[in-house]
């Protein structure tokens, strides 16, 4: 039986991360994946600049930079052209070494993390191999890998699954995934059309409050993103349909004949793993968690827990420190952040989008004036939103 010290289940952007600090640091990591290499996933385009800092200790930030586009401010505003909200990471520049979010789609960052630990001398990355099954033994793990032609068994110290929100791991781990799932649909729309002649003051990171259709309009290097909910009962059929698409540009720039490049549907959740561990399993990204898409977290704080797993399963595989004791502090540590900060934060951003009339957006919008308004307040609001320590004075060595 092949022998290695890590399998990683998934190469989406939160398994290469893991995969390549373990491979920099000479860890013997093997990452299978049951899609193709290269596949195009236009769901995550947002890096914050705590994930830029962690990215930088693995050499890439300035390639993931040089792929994207520098997005300093973000904004909240309201669609029937009430107020604009606007928060400038500049201000953060004594801080952070970046101050501001880069637009860059998920699958650059996959794409260029897969081939680098593929030429790390003892990593390597296997597309179109299916996790089928693990036994856990008492000082291994036993990973059943379906590949094109057979079935590979694998023994591993540890197994890693980043393998997305339908986890296998997870669901093998038998934690309960906790939380709920949005009534509504979100539709993605991509087109070339510049929306930024169409609509004044837009940044490329624009969140657009309304009570009937709220809207993420995204830029990525080459397109423009648009995001809009769907009614549970609308079909898939008509989602997709170019009846929907003219209406939501009718809607957006009055102009119905744009073209798009890609057309997705995606289910929403709001769902914890009660446990991120079981023994020498652990499970990281989209696989413990999932959240909505405002703010751009999810991908994000998935890099975050690979930047906590890795350097603990670095010790433990050099014979430093307690095992069990870092891999349940691994544990704590990801848990609290993901429930203290992803989850609080991207139900509060969901609310403000939705409710456009009622008194308590009115109140909601009180709220975020006086946050703009006052810099202690508006800074620590930003240091949240990037995901920052909130207590930090200067940018980190
Ligand atoms: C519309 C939209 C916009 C978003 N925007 C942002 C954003 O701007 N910023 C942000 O931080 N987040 C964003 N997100 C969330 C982000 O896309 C996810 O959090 C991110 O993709 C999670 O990465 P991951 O590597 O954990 O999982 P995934 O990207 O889902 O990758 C999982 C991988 O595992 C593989 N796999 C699954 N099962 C198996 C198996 N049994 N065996 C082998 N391989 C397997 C899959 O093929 C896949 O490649 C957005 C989400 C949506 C829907």
């Amino acid at each position: 039986m092949k022998k290695t010290d890590v399998v990683i289940v998934g190469a989406g952007p939160v398994g290469c991360v893991a995969g390549y600090y373990l491979a920099r640091k000479g860890v013997d990591v093997t990452v299978i994946d049951a899609g193709e290499a290269g596949t195009q996933d236009l769901r995550a385009s947002t890096f914050h600049p705590s994930t830029l800092e962690m990215l930088d200790t693995l050499g890439i930030a300035d390639e993931l930079i040089a792929m994207g586009l520098k997005a300093p401010v973000f904004q909240w505003r309201e669609r029937s052209g009430g107020e604009t909200f606007r928060f400038d990471l500049s201000e953060l520049a004594d801080v952070t070494a970046y101050p501001f979010r880069i637009q860059c789609e998920q699958y650059h960052l996959a794409r260029m993390l897969a081939e680098r630990i593929e030429a790390e001398p003892k990593a390597t990355v296997l597309f179109n191999h299916r996790m089928l099954g693990y036994r856990q033994k008492e000082d291994c793990v036993e990973v059943s890998i379906e590949t094109p032609f057979d079935i590979l068994d694998i023994e591993a110290k540890y197994l890693i699954g980043a393998d997305g929100a339908n986890s296998v791991v997870r669901k093998l781990m038998g934690v309960e995934f906790e939380g709920f799932t949005y009534p509504e649909k979100f539709l993605c729309l991509t087109t070339t059309e510049p929306l930024d002649n169409h609509i004044i003051d837009l940044d490329y990171v624009n969140y657009v409050s309304d009570p009937m259709e709220w809207l993420v309009l995204l830029r990525v290097p080459s397109l423009w993103r648009v995001l809009v909910p769907a009614e549970e009962n609308e079909a898939d059929s008509y989602l997709l349909s170019d009846a929907k698409k003219e209406k939501v540009f009718s809607g957006l720039i009055a102009k119905p004949d744009v073209p798009t490049d890609h057309r997705t549907i995606y289910r929403v959740h709001q769902r914890v793993a009660k446990s991120l561990r079981d023994n020498r399993v652990m499970i990281i990204g989209d696989a413990a968690h999932l959240n909505n898409p405002l703010g751009g977290l999810g991908m994000n704080s998935g890099i975050h827990d690979a930047f906590n797993l890795c350097p603990k399963m670095v010790d433990i595989l050099q014979g430093e420190g307690d095992a069990d004791a870092l891999l349940s502090s691994f544990n704590d540590e990801r848990l609290s952040a993901t429930i203290e900060l992803v989850q609080a934060q991207t139900i509060q951003n969901m609310e403000f989008m939705k409710e456009g009339d009622s008194e308590q957006h009115r109140l909601r919008k009180d709220a975020m004036r006086k946050l703009v308004e006052d810099p202690v307040k508006r800074r620590s609001y930003m240091l949240r939103q990037s995901m920052l320590p909130s207590d930090r004075t200067s940018i980190p060595n």
